[in-house]
Formats: C-alpha cells, sequence, structure tokens
C-alpha cells in the first residue's frame, strides 16, 4: 500500500453557488472546476490549495449519497481521499486484511480519476476514498 499524499478533501454542501461564493471571495482560492458526476448524483466544484483539493459536493438528487447525508448529518466534510498508485491492488489487499469496500473495484470519478470508497465503519468513521491517476 502506497499513499502519496491528500488528493481532495470532499465537503458536501447544500448549494454550490453558495459555497463557490465563500471559498472565491472570503478565502480567496479560485473555483477552477464545475463538474457534474451523475453516477454519483453530484455537482463538484473544485479549489486547489497546494497538492490537495477541495472538491465541494452538491446534491442533484435527494436519494443520492450526497443528498441522504446532508439530510441525516448537514453540511460538512464528507470524506478524505487519498492519491495512491495501484489501487486495485491497494483494494484487494485492504480486503484481504478485512477492511471492508464500497467499490471493490476502481470506478470513474471527478477529473477523470478512477476511484474507489472504503467503508466508514472500519476506517474510524471517516469515510475514505483512494484515487490514482491513470495519467501519472
Ligand atoms: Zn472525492
Amino acid at each position: 500500500m502506497k499513499i502519496k499524499h491528500i488528493e481532495h478533501i470532499g465537503i458536501a454542501v447544500r448549494s454550490l453557488e453558495q459555497a463557490i461564493a465563500f471559498y472565491e471571495t472570503k478565502l480567496g482560492l479560485p473555483c477552477y472546476a464545475i463538474e457534474e458526476v451523475p453516477e454519483q448524483k453530484v455537482r463538484t466544484a473544485f479549489f486547489k490549495v497546494g497538492q490537495t483539493k477541495v472538491e465541494l459536493l452538491e446534491s442533484t438528487d435527494p436519494e443520492g449519497p450526497i443528498g441522504k447525508f446532508i439530510e441525516n448529518r448537514g453540511e460538512g466534510v464528507h470524506h478524505i481521499a487519498f492519491a495512491t498508485e495501484g489501487l486495485q491492488e491497494n483494494l484487494d489487499e485492504l480486503a484481504r486484511n478485512g477492511i471492508r469496500l464500497i467499490d471493490k473495484n476502481p470506478r470513474y470519478g471527478a477529473e477523470g480519476l478512477h476511484i474507489a470508497f472504503l467503508h466508514p465503519k472500519d476506517t474510524l468513521g471517516v469515510l475514505t476514498e483512494l484515487c490514482e491517476n491513470p495519467k501519472q
């Protein structure tokens, strides 16, 4: 298992527009991309903070994962994502070591990354995402 750095921190927000305005005008971080990910029923906005990004997540469907998260827990930190190499091998290794996986195989996330989520019950309550950039 090799984790390179924190790829991004995912934050669930009710309104992408309001959240972008806060990040841009109050924190001085320009939004460099907005992308809809229909498979996850979200619209995302990205901000670079050094090598790490902030990913704001707005639900496009109350029944989607972010819609349910906000209904249950309100806005806030949703997940942490680590950049890795060899994503499938890492998932296999974790599964062998008894860590439950939400995604047994990588799927497509925003920004062309391959992503997979680990089960928060086995990651100390923090929804954890592993990412791999197929272009690197
Ligand atoms: Zn993410």
